[in-house]
């Protein structure tokens, strides 16, 4: 048994990695803010007698006694981080500082929830780790980007001037149960719109495209990643290959709610928006024999039942 702590745990993705944490046995301290997460999230784990809430936010230090951290604090979709951007290049940067200036002090093992927004708006398709990306650094994403590829380099400069143990996921779009009715992402937006039969927002022409992962696999990618010999540290990309235009899903969210009075409206594209966006996932193949399981239509599937019970009155 481990002592694990989930920074952001009451998050979207956090929230699934505490549960499957204490489903292996370990004990799990969830540390959040409440900015984008809530306990709604993880009600349903307050009563196991090895999960503990701590209200914290990971600017500030922290110290706990544990064997491993899954450094997840930081809001992840672009209406949510660009709300205050110094804050969130804050949490990123500090965050990294103090969550690395906990793992050396008390010898525990962290990894870092990276992005695929190191890639920016990405010349190389698709993307492989080596790739440096291609990032506005005084753009509206920057804040994000920008924080995020400064948390690798803590990562990866305590690794080699301190020998910590690190492991850095670079994590493509993710949807499932659990993200916000207005957490502002295209998979939930889209359901929600189609939904309550409101106009769903297509932004630009609808031909920039992404990779969508279902949460499931993510999670599993995280753990096999933290579980890796200590001399593998990635980055490694943890993603869905699946690509879709931005006009395909849509199209495929009103195919599975076919009672959806909802119709398409154009609304301008958002600036730095990447136009292409898919994962080279050999390493996380080869290191991590992993690789995602649940179709996009069935991930759709679980995520639309979520959030019609999430909408009913
Ligand atoms: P989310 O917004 O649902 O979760 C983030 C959590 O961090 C929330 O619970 C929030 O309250 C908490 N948080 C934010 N700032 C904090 C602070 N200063 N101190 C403490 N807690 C703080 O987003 P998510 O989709 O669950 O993303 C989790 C992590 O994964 C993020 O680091 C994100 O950058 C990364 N990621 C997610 C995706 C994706 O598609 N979901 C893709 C790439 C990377
Ligand atoms: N998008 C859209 N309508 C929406 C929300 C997003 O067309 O209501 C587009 C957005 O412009 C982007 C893609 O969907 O091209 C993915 O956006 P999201 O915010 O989910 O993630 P990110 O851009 O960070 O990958």
């Amino acid at each position: 048994m481990k002592r694990i702590l989930v920074t952001g745990g009451a998050g979207f993705i956090g929230s699934f990695l505490c549960e499957r944490l204490l489903d292996e046995g370990h004990e799990v301290i969830c540390l959040d803010n409440y900015f984008t997460g809530r306990k709604r999230n993880i009600v349903h784990l307050l009563d196991r007698p090895y999960f503990e809430l701590v209200r914290h936010d990971v600017t500030m230090p922290y110290f706990a006694e544990v064997d491993e951290i899954y450094n997840l604090a930081c809001p992840a979709s672009p209406i949510h981080y660009q709300y205050n951007p110094i804050k969130t290049v804050k949490t990123s940067v500090m965050g990294a500082i103090n969550m690395l200036g906990l793992a050396k002090r008390v010898r525990a093992k962290v990894l870092q929830a990276s992005t695929s927004e190191v890639y920016g708006d990405p010349k190389v398709h698709p993307q492989k780790e080596d790739y440096w990306g291609h990032v506005n650094p005084i753009g509206q994403r920057a804040c994000y980007d920008e924080g995020k590829r400064a948390a690798e380099t803590l990562f990866v400069n305590y690794h080699r001037q301190n020998g910590v143990r690190i492991k850095i996921a670079r994590i493509f779009n993710t949807y499932g149960p659990r993200m916000m009715v207005n957490d502002g992402r295209v998979i939930s937006n889209f359901i929600v719109q189609a939904l309550r039969h409101e106009p769903i927002t297509l932004y630009g022409d609808g031909s920039q495209t992404r990779s969508f992962q279902y949460i499931s696999d993510l999670v599993e990618g995280l753990v096999r990643l933290m579980n890796t010999e200590d001399n593998f540290t990635g980055p490694v990309n943890i993603g869905n290959p699946g690509e879709y235009t931005i006009r395909e899903l849509a199209e495929k969210v009103l195919e599975m709610i076919p009672g959806s009075t909802s119709e398409i409206v154009y609304r301008p594209l958002p600036e730095d928006d990447p136009m292409q966006r898919q994962p080279d996932i050999s390493l996380a193949k080869e290191k991590l024999q992993w690789e995602p399981r649940v179709p996009l239509e069935e991930g759709l599937r679980h995520t639309i039942d979520y959030f019609r019970q999430t909408l009913e009155p």
